[in-house]
C-alpha cells in the first residue's frame, strides 16, 4: 500500500513566478506535482494550498495555521510536506516541533533556492527527496529536507543565500542522507514519549537583541516595555557588558524585577553558550537570573519561548520548560 502524503503549499520560491517587481509566489500550489511525475511510483500525494507568501511575510499565527491544518488530517495521512520559502522556513520548522509533538509520523518542509518551473532548478529534486524522505518507514518528527539533508526542524538554520546547501544541522548530526532512492539514517527518530501532542497557543512578545560593542543599555528599558522575553545575542560563550557608563548588568535587573525572561546566547553560529565561564555572564546567570540557550539555535530558542508563554506565565515553569528537550532541541 503506498504512503499517503498531504502536500501543503505556502508559496516560497519553489512556487514563484517572475512578476514586474521581482519574483513572487504566484504559483499554483497544485502545479508543483506536475514537476514530478516519478513521485507516484512510491506515494500517494494529495495538495492543499494553505498560502500563497514569500516566506518573509510568515508570521507566528500563519505557524499556528498550518499545525492546525496538520492536526485536523493527521489521522488520514502517513505523512506531510510542507512547502515553504526558504527565508524563514528554519522558524517554522522550529515552531511545528513545539506545537506538535512526538508526531509518530513524518512532517517535512522543504522548499528551493530557484523555482520549480526554470529549467536549472534544485526545485525538483528537494521536492522529490521530501516525498521519499516522508514515505520511509520509521521517520517521525519535524525535518528540513534540502539539498539531499533532512534536518531535525528544531537544528535547522539558513546558512546561504544563494547557492542550494542552503541549510544545516547546528550543533547535531544531520539526521539523513538523501540520495536519490538511497536514504541513509544518522539518527534515531524514536519519539521521547508515544502519542502525538498539539499545541494551539503561542505568545509572540519575544525579542531577539543582537548586542554590539557601543550599544547603549537603555535599549533594554523600552524592550521591558514591549516583551515578555528577550534572548540576548551575545558574544562568544555568553556575557553581558558591564564596563563603565555602557552597563547592561543594572538593566537586566530591572528586567527580571519586572518578571520579564532573559536568554542569554550567541552570535556564534557553532558550538553554544557556556556562560558561566567568565564573569561577565557568570554574574547574569547567578545574580539576575538569566537563562541560557546552550546549544540550541537562536531560532529555536525564540520560538520555544513563544511556545512556553503559550502555556505558562509562571516564571519557575517557565525556566523548568525551556531545559526540557524537546525534539532534541538542547542536549543538556
Ligand atoms: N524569499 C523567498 C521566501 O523565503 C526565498 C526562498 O523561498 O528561497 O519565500
Amino acid at each position: 500500500m503506498p504512503k499517503r502524503i498531504l502536500i501543503l503549499t505556502t508559496g516560497g520560491t519553489i512556487a514563484s513566478m517572475p512578476t514586474a517587481q521581482g519574483l513572487a509566489p504566484t504559483g499554483d500550489g497544485h502545479a508543483l506535482l506536475d514537476y514530478i511525475p516519478q513521485a507516484a511510483e512510491f506515494c500517494q500525494a494529495q495538495v492543499e494550498e494553505v498560502f500563497n507568501l514569500d516566506s518573509t511575510n510568515f508570521q507566528p499565527e500563519h505557524w499556528l495555521r498550518l499545525a492546525r491544518r496538520i492536526r485536523d488530517n493527521f489521522e488520514k495521512y502517513d505523512g506531510f510536506v510542507i512547502t515553504h520559502g526558504t527565508d524563514t522556513m528554519a522558524y517554522t520548522a522550529a515552531a511545528l516541533s513545539y506545537l506538535i509533538q512526538n508526531p509518530e509520523k513524518p512532517i517535512v518542509l522543504t522548499g528551493s533556492q530557484k523555482p520549480i518551473f526554470a529549467p536549472i532548478s534544485d526545485a525538483r529534486k528537494n521536492l522529490l527527496d521530501s516525498l521519499r524522505f516522508a514515505a520511509q518507514d520509521g521517520v517521525q518528527g519535524v525535518y528540513i529536507v534540502f539539498d539531499g539533508k533532512a534536518i531535525l526542524g528544531t537544528r535547522a538554520r539558513k546558512v546561504r543565500s544563494k547557492s542550494y546547501s542552503a541549510f544545516d544541522s547546528i550543533n547535531y548530526p544531520v539526521a539523513a542522507f538523501i540520495d536519490d532512492k538511497r536514504i541513509l539514517r544518522y539518527t534515531d527518530t524514536e519519539p521521547a514519549h508515544p502519542g502525538v501532542r498539539f499545541f494551539d497557543a503561542l505568545h509572540p512578545k519575544v525579542f531577539l537583541l543582537k548586542l554590539i560593542p557601543g550599544m547603549e543599555p537603555e535599549i533594554l528599558e523600552y524592550l521591558a516595555d514591549h516583551y515578555d522575553a528577550i534572548v540576548i545575542e551575545s558574544y562568544g560563550v555568553g556575557g553581558i557588558p558591564f564596563h563603565n557608563k555602557r552597563n547592561f548588568l543594572q538593566k537586566l535587573q530591572a528586567l527580571t524585577e519586572k518578571g520579564k525572561l532573559v536568554v542569554l546566547a550567541t552570535q556564534v553560529m557553532l558550538e553554544g553558550s557556556d556562560a558561566e565561564v567568565y564573569e561577565v555572564g557568570a554574574r547574569a546567570i547567578r545574580q539576575y537570573n538569566a537563562l541560557q540557550a546552550y546549544d540550541m539555535t537562536v531560532e529555536a530558542a525564540v520560538v520555544k519561548l513563544m511556545w512556553i508563554m503559550g502555556q505558562t506565565r509562571d516564571p519557575e515553569k517557565m525556566r523548568q520548560l525551556f531545559y526540557q528537550p524537546v525534539q532534541h532541541d538542547i542536549l543538556v
